[in-house]
């Protein structure tokens, strides 16, 4: 392994014995015992395990329960039968005690229980490196367990709408089968970005991601009113509602249904932004609806969100994001630019999140697409491809794979992207970017049939918390255990951290 996902691995420790994730201080202490030592999870289990903490609440639980709860903090789902039985005789017979059973579990865990484990506390590591001790939440939701319906949808936007003056909320279209498009605005800035999700029903991510992105921004705190002062968000989340609905039909089981990702009159949304072809409001009035809100707002920038297939990079790991600025060769280079710029800025924000996996998507001249056609009149763009696309096909398919995890950490990098270029156009950094860095971004990996995406030995993300060194045989902690219980700058001042 190249790199030590430390910090996840203390996350990992914390869900499973304390039932909750690391808050800072915990985190930053015991990372930085893991680093100092050269130590792995092995070496430092066992002080969770004698915690007072995990004692109080583990005492009552016999071995079956225990064994479940770890299936549940680690992987996000319930152990087979079989798991159980064997998980339980080790610890029956002594050979493994149950400071030691978690780490085990870990190093010996199947793919998709790694990746599932490695997004889940990637999502934790980057929340604890990013909040206050005082205003950490250890009830902080890390997987996304359920993708909003249409009509959940609608009444999480028209509750944000009751709570906040500072979000306006309109009905500007309504979909082939009748389903309303919003449009929510936030922020009164001389900026204007505006960002579009699910023009393709079966790409749903995006659109959780921007929910969330609406919650933070509209909300009452310093860092939502600094941006909104410089900068004014409008957002159309969901604009193939019917799609949605049908991949919805899809998972409930129902076979012969119409390609979710196309609107009811089998038409593609994101082929129809060619200038010189305006969208027949008969078949296509979603495109219509999105085309209206940009000529209203001539935005400074719009960023198009979608789902993709896998792609494995040379490094190994499989593609998270792919992103690409306005490519056809008619688009006034200034427009392209600043979609370069975007890309910049999501490239530097994305650096803190280990599970992001940033590459350019190789761009068409195609100028049907929203990449281009809205660029050729002069609207920036940026295209957001997230991984997923393969993923959302399985759970239409009815196969049970969990992927609450996956989805959090995609969700998650959705938010983080739209931040990062909100915050560098509060800033006034945007306009400091070098295009030319966005270059600099990664090709997109080799298309890998999704059979194949557990089977490859080389992503460094599904051993995740393996041991890595010959140096951790000779590793020592301290023989006085450290207290779990750090809470002060004083307490990590005393382990000499501060
Ligand atoms: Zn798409």
């Amino acid at each position: 392994m190249e790199e030590k996902y430390t910090e996840q691995q203390v996350q990992a420790l914390y869900e499973a014995y304390l039932g909750r994730p690391a808050d800072p201080f915990g985190q930053r202490f015991w990372s930085f015992a893991l680093d100092r030592f050269d130590a792995d999870i092995d070496d430092v289990a066992p002080f969770f395990a004698y915690s007072r903490e995990f004692r109080s609440t583990s005492r009552k639980l016999d071995d079956d329960e225990l064994i479940t709860n770890f299936y549940d903090a680690l992987f996000e789902r319930k152990p087979e039968d079989d798991e159980v039985a064997f998980w339980t005789a080790q610890l029956d017979s002594g050979e493994l005690r149950r400071g030691e059973v978690v780490p085990a579990m870990l190093q010996g865990a199947r793919p998709t229980d790694q990746e599932a484990s490695f997004a889940k506390f990637s999502v934790a590591d980057y929340y604890a490196s990013n909040v206050s001790q005082r205003e950490f939440d250890k009830d902080q939701q890390l997987t996304l367990d359920d993708l909003r319906s249409n009509e959940e949808l609608y009444a999480d936007l028209e509750a944000l709408d009751d709570e906040y003056d500072t979000l306006d909320l309109e009905v500007v279209g309504e979909s082939l089968e009748g389903r309303p498009l919003y449009r929510a605005e936030v922020g009164e800035g001389d900026k204007t970005l505006m960002i579009v999700s699910q023009q393709h029903g079966d790409e749903p991510l995006g659109t959780e991601a921007l929910v969330t992105l609406l919650d933070t921004l509209s909300a009452d705190t310093e860092y939502a009113r600094a941006l909104r002062e410089e900068v004014t968000v409008v957002a159309m989340p969901r604009v193939n509602p019917d799609g949605f609905a049908r991949w919805e039909q899809q998972v409930a089981g129902e076979q012969d249904v119409l390609d979710p990702r196309r609107n009811s009159a089998n038409m593609d949304l994101n082929r129809s932004y060619d200038a010189d072809n305006r969208p027949d409001p008969e078949t296509i009035p979603e495109a219509l609806a999105v085309l209206d809100v940009v000529d209203e707002y001539e935005p400074d920038l719009f960023l198009d969100y979608h789902h993709q297939n896998n792609y494995l990079g040379e490094d190994g790991e499989l593609d998270t994001m792919s992103i690409q600025w306005a490519t056809n060769p008619e688009v006034a280079p200034q427009v392209s630019e600043t979609g370069q710029r975007a890309a910049v800025a999501i490239a530097n924000q994305l650096e803190d999140f280990d599970h992001a996996e940033l590459s350019l998507f190789p761009g068409s001249d195609n100028p049907a697409i929203a990449r281009n056609g809205l660029a050729l009149e002069g609207t920036p763009t940026l295209l957001v491809e997230q991984r997923g696309l393969q993923e959302m096909d399985q759970v239409a398919q009815g196969l049970d794979t969990d992927y609450s995890a996956l989805a959090s950490a995609i969700a998650t990098e959705g938010l983080l992207s739209m931040l990062g270029v909100i915050e560098s156009m509060a800033d006034g950094s945007f306009s400091e970017l070098d295009p030319e860095d966005a270059l600099m971004i990664a090709e997109r990996g080799e298309r890998i049939p999704f059979e194949e995406i557990y089977a490859t030995d080389q992503r460094d993300s599904l051993q995740w918390a393996s041991e890595d060194h010959a140096a951790s045989e000779s590793a020592v902690m301290p023989a006085e255990a450290p207290v779990l219980g750090v809470q002060t700058d004083n307490d990590l001042a005393a382990y000499g951290m501060a």
